[in-house]
């Protein structure tokens, strides 16, 4: 299983269905993953309880792939801290750098000489 996108995520799975939520490593705004029910493999009655159980965890394990993929659509990442950030904490603007969170971003930081940037 891959590590989650975000730092902070959660698994809000049910018995019948699968759904996670990552959120935003600077504000910390959720995203939720579309709903995807338990299909148990596409059988219909499955009265086993551990033959249930597998598909489940391979159905929940496959939903979460899904969902972190799509993560990847609604967080952008940070080239400088590496962090993954929903869009009202990214400044796109930041062309140099392909876009910048609004950590690293200094149109986004209170006035900084650029003395002091070119130093670094
Ligand atoms: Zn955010
Ligand atoms: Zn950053």
């Amino acid at each position: 299983m891959s590590s989650p996108l975000t730092r902070q995520a959660t698994d809000n799975s049910g018995e019948s269905s699968f759904e996670f939520s990552f959120f935003c490593d600077r504000c910390g705004k959720e995203w939720k993953s579309r709903e995807k029910p338990f299909t148990q493999g596409g059988f219909t009655v499955i009265k086993d309880g551990e033959i249930q159980r597998m598909l489940r965890e391979q159905e929940h394990r496959t939903a979460f792939e899904q969902a972190n993929l799509e993560a990847h659509l609604h967080f952008n990442r940070c080239p400088l801290c590496g962090k993954w950030v929903c869009d009202d904490c990214f400044c796109a603007a930041e062309i140099r750098h392909g876009g910048l969170c609004r950590n690293c971003s200094p149109s986004a930081m209170p006035a900084i000489d650029s003395n002091s940037l070119s130093e670094l």
